[in-house]
């Protein structure tokens, strides 16, 4: 377990309800992996006790630093936003299992809601390198909800879905998906009702499909199992899995997401 002391070089607003913070980190950097996720300390004082679970935007390890854009929602994310740069967090990570990509991918479809769209980015970018081919969907509530679309742009064709009909398609990104698919590897991360669709789809088009979970977590570590969540076994057995070791990236096949 890499526990390590990271430095704030920006933590900026980018959209109405969405920060952007640049850490540097430099071991963190170089072990981590597209899809997997950083436990961060949102302050130094007692009071939140339990580090938040990010994912990794960026990963950039000749450089050492790693990116994170956050959603406010509670105490600890509003927190965050109070550190300037020059300031300091203790992080642990890289946590968990991160997307799976092999050599043979010619086409890829991404399908990110929301605050799901942060792990995306880097999956994207290590997809393009290897010259997959790229579809990606965007969804959220409304325009200001949706980032890195210009990334994504520069590497693929993105459709956009809101749900006020501010940008794109009015209504749910998994109305976007298409009949016909034909890929090798579907990637999604958004809330469950989401991913539990395009697992679904994914499904029933046989095409086949990671899922990255999002579940409360207490630890991180894998210690406290408070973010356990349901898989099934090809013998169709239930087992509990925790999605900060064993995910967050999962089979879609595999998750129960209703039960
Ligand atoms: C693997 C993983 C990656 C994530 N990546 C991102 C990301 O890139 N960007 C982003 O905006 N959000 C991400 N989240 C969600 C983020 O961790 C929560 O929004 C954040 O912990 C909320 O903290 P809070 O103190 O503001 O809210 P509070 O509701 O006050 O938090 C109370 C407690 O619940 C936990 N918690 C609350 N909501 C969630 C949640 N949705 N998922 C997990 N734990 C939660 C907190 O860690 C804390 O222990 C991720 C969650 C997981 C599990």
């Amino acid at each position: 377990m890499n526990l390590e002391k990271a430095k704030v070089l920006d933590n900026q607003k980018i959209l109405p309800n969405y920060w952007q913070l640049d850490l540097y980190a430099p071991k963190a950097a170089s072990l981590a992996q597209a899809g997997q996720f950083i436990m961060l300390q949102t302050t130094p004082y007692a009071e939140p006790f339990l580090k938040r679970p990010m994912s990794l935007n960026r990963i950039n390890p000749e450089e050492g630093t790693l990116r994170i854009i956050y959603q406010i929602v509670g105490k600890g994310t509003q927190i965050l936003t109070t550190i300037p740069a020059g300031g300091e967090m203790d992080i642990i990570g890289p946590q968990g299992n991160g997307w799976m990509i092999q050599k043979d991918y010619r086409k890829a479809l991404l399908v990110g809601g929301g605050a799901g769209i942060a792990p995306l980015l880097q999956l994207a970018i290590n997809l393009a390198e290897k010259e997959i081919k790229l579809d990606i969907l965007l969804g959220a509530a409304d325009r200001d909800a949706i980032f890195n679309h210009q990334e994504f742009l520069q590497m693929a064709s993105v459709s956009v879905a809101t749900m006020d009909g501010s940008r794109g398609h009015k209504g749910f990104v998994t109305d976007l998906l298409p009949q016909t698919p034909d890929y090798d590897m579907i990637y999604t991360c958004g809330p469950n009702p989401l991913m539990e669709k395009v697992a679904l789809w994914a499904g029933q088009k046989g095409q086949a499909c990671q899922v990255s979970l999002e579940e409360r977590m207490g630890c991180g570590i894998g210690t406290c199992m408070g973010c356990v969540c349901k898989i099934k076994s090809k013998d169709g057995s239930i087992a509990y899995k925790r999605v900060c070791k064993d995910g967050p990236v999962f089979d879609g096949e595999e998750v129960v997401f209703n039960g």
